[in-house]
């Protein structure tokens, strides 16, 4: 070690002593697992701290992480992401826990969310899609709602372990947060990826969890949600055929349907979504290794 390095380290292990009371030396130690800090990414929050907790709370980007013991209770885990709409700077993840002993024990973690642009797109769909009749819209609100309870829900399970796997082999279409124009018409960003799929193509689910939804949609038309614990969810849309039920377990792999072209397409593809309290992020962030596993 240099005279230089021995000396910050020095620094740092008196600063750290010297940080909290003197009565406790319990810290938490919070660690980010994401393919990149920007906009639109997954995110998961690890937190490990030196005492056993009792409970755990967590906010990032100014919503709180629903954290889960994954195993003694000195190790905890939530899924999180970062908001389509985030403009890259830097932030503080803050994080408080209470011991078994009813002492309070809290971290921070101060990050940088990069920046990132996403490319317009204009598509034609047929015209009752972009302006629903109004018989429709009374459906499509109610659909709306329903979709808000159930991404909602927040299952106490653990992190699934392995990283998901690709629903079909299809290349990517569209991406996740294109800026969508419909016949002209400005709408909502792409809240999926959509991924090439002639009608019929087998849809595996892409990780471990249970079918919470499997029937037809106005917008998505024959559609499988997967809630996979902790508040995470991915959903398979367009389907020509559900091979699935509401309520069964399922595991990475296993076929939810075929894809198909209902609902509003300009063609068949499959669209595949990832959801963290309601809010899209781009599923392929579930794709890399980086966000499971043990730590290094
Ligand atoms: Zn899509």
């Amino acid at each position: 070690m240099t005279p230089l390095l021995r000396i910050l380290a020095f620094f740092v292990i008196v600063s750290t002593a010297c940080a909290g009371p003197a009565a406790s030396q319990a810290s938490l130690d919070i660690e980010l697992r994401a393919r990149e800090l920007a906009a639109g990414e997954g995110v998961r929050i690890d937190i490990t701290s030196t005492v056993p907790l009792e409970s755990l709370s967590c906010s990032f980007l100014g919503e709180q992480v629903f954290m889960i013991r994954t195993g003694d209770a000195r190790s905890w885990s939530g899924w999180s992401m970062v908001d389509l709409d985030r403009k890259a700077g830097s932030t503080v993840v803050e994080a408080r826990g209470v011991a078994t002993d009813g002492a309070t024990v809290s971290g921070t973690r101060a990050v940088r969310i990069a920046p990132r642009d996403f490319p317009q797109e204009h598509l034609k769909v047929a015209p009752k899609y972009v302006e629903p009749p109004k018989a429709i819209r009374e459906r499509i609100a109610r659909e709306k709602a329903r979709l808000a309870v159930i991404y909602a829900r927040r299952e106490p399970w653990a992190p699934p372990a392995e990283p998901f796997v690709r629903p079909v082999p299809g290349k990517p279409t569209s991406i996740f947060g294109s800026r969508r124009v419909f016949n002209g018409k400005p709408r909502a960003p792409h809240s999926g990826l959509d991924l090439r799929a002639a009608t019929g193509t087998p849809v595996l689910c892409s990780g471990p969890g249970r079918v919470v939804l499997a029937e037809e949609l106005y917008y998505s038309g024959n559609l499988v949600i997967v809630d996979h614990g902790g508040g995470l969810f991915t959903l398979y849309a367009h389907l020509s055929r559900i091979d699935v039920a509401e309520g069964e377990d399922i595991r990475a792999g296993e076929q939810v349907g075929l894809s198909g072209a209902t609902g509003r397409v300009t063609g068949p593809h499959l669209h595949w979504g990832a959801k963290i309290d309601n809010r899209p992020f781009d599923p392929r962030s579930l794709l890399d290794p980086v966000l499971f596993g043990d730590r290094n």
